[in-house]
């Protein structure tokens, strides 16, 4: 039997790109995947398995050895994982991928059953159960890209469902408030209570919910979801010893601390092209496209990390809403623009470099705006009024040609 030489951690998105490149590159039966998951589906799918029922067909892992079992300590100097079984594994180069947790408000009444977070197929299934037997009233607390994402589910799935966001608006930080509006009618416009502006103060029940209590009223309901955000899971590394800030400290090559030790994906803090400090993002294509480039480092190609920016992308009932990078900072130039085909589009400027954008209606470009945002292209501002097409033409157009990207069709009003 050949030596185990990789092994990862975590068989989400990072852990399965990873897989992926290892076994492009390396002998397969030299990769193992450790997951504590009883489905080999990503966590992604939640949504679509509730909806269906049925799991989605996975992304491939490169045929890597996968084995179901929880890691629950890292002995780094000895370079060997220990297992909740007590098995113990060595590796030569180890990739942490274990992702992210769901960051749980500290309400009262938050144990109760029937408040969950969506964030786990254990509680995925135990709602499919639930919804079987019939429709219920359901309160989803947090308006960000899951609340909304996890609204409209339950809405197609025949729930009544209201949303409480504590902050003014809907998409917080990811839309400017004129678009949330349009959001919000849009949620409402589909059967969606939408209470922006309102706390969740805690969940009344007896054992099981009955009600959400929110800083305005008493919500009668059988379902709570929590989309508060997610906390970087990084307990192995912690207590392994290696640096660990809000995730897993890596430098541009994705390694930790610990030089046999890469970590990628939701787990991972990694440098922002825009903040100019590192953070963890809790988003697919970033854990996806880190994955990939730890384990091109992992099998001795070196690959640099670019600073990222954050990448939102949904489907509100039919309006397409695409949020890139930091559209709603303080201090920063905004131009907001309209799309012959009727969409609108807010460009944030700082210093004459594009440090966020947001689309509805018509997301063509998006794609084009996250490399702009990301590699911090320095681009003159569009005046009041003009004709963004003259302007792409002269400071885009030659560059994303250059690149064979689309061109996007913005004109500016404003
Ligand atoms: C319902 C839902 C919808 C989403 N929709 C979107 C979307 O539309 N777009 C988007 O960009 N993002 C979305 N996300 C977020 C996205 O799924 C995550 O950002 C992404 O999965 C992160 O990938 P990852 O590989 O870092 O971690 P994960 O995909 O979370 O994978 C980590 C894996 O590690 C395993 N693990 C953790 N610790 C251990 C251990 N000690 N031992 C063994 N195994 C362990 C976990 O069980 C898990 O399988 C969604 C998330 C959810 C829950």
């Amino acid at each position: 039997m050949m030596a185990i030489v990789w092994v990862i951690v975590g068989g989400g998105a990072a852990g399965r790109a990873a897989a992926r490149v290892l076994a492009a590159y390396c002998h397969p039966e030299e990769v193992l995947l450790l997951d504590r998951e009883a489905t080999v589906c990503p966590r992604l799918h939640i949504p679509q398995y509730l909806e269906e029922g049925k799991y989605p067909r996975p992304a491939p892992d490169g045929g890597v050895r996968r084995v179901r079992a929880e890691v629950v300590s890292l002995e780094p100097s000895a370079r060997r994982l220990v297992l909740s079984d007590g098995r113990k594994v060595s590796y030569g180069r180890l990739l942490l991928a274990t992702g992210a947790v769901p960051a749980l408000p500290p309400l009262p009444g938050a144990r109760l059953r029937g408040v969950i977070s969506l964030w786990e197929w254990e509680e995925a299934r135990r709602l499919a159960v639930f919804l079987r037997r019939g429709a219920v009233r359901a309160v989803v607390v947090g308006a960000g890209p899951l609340g909304v994402r996890a609204a409209l589910m339950l809405t197609r799935m025949g729930c009544q469902v209201a949303v409480v966001e504590a902050l003014p608006q809907v998409l917080p930080g990811l839309v400017s408030e004129d678009m949330a509006a349009v959001v919000r009618d849009r949620l409402r416009a589909v059967g969606v209570e939408v209470h922006c502006a309102e706390e969740v103060q805690g969940f009344e029940g007896d054992g099981r919910l009955r009600a959400v209590r929110t800083s305005r009223r008493r919500m009668p309901c059988q379902l709570a979801v929590l989309a508060t955000g997610t906390r970087p899971d990084a307990m192995l590394a912690a207590e392994a010893g290696l640096e660990v800030r809000q995730g897993v400290v890596v430098n541009e090559h994705l390694r930790s601390s610990d030089p046999n030790v890469w970590a990628a994906g939701d787990v991972a803090e990694v440098p922002d092209a825009v903040l100019g400090r590192p953070r963890c993002y809790a988003l697919w294509s970033a854990a996806a496209e880190q994955g990939r480039i730890a384990a091109l480092n992992m099998a001795g190609i070196p690959r640099r990390y670019p600073p990222a920016v954050p990448f939102n992308s949904l489907d509100v009932a039919g309006l397409r809403v695409v949020s890139v990078g930091y559209p709603c900072l303080v201090g920063i130039d905004r131009v907001h623009l309209r799309s012959r085909s009727g969409g609108v589009a807010l460009l944030s400027f700082r210093e004459q470099t594009l440090v966020g954008a947001a689309l509805l209606g018509t997301v063509d470009g998006g794609g084009t705006l996250y490399h702009l945002i990301r590699y911090r292209r320095l681009v003159p501002l569009p005046r009041a009024g003009q004709d963004l097409q003259r302007w792409l033409a002269g400071v885009w157009v030659p560059w994303l040609r250059r690149a064979g990207l689309r061109e996007p069709g913005w004109t500016a009003v404003s």
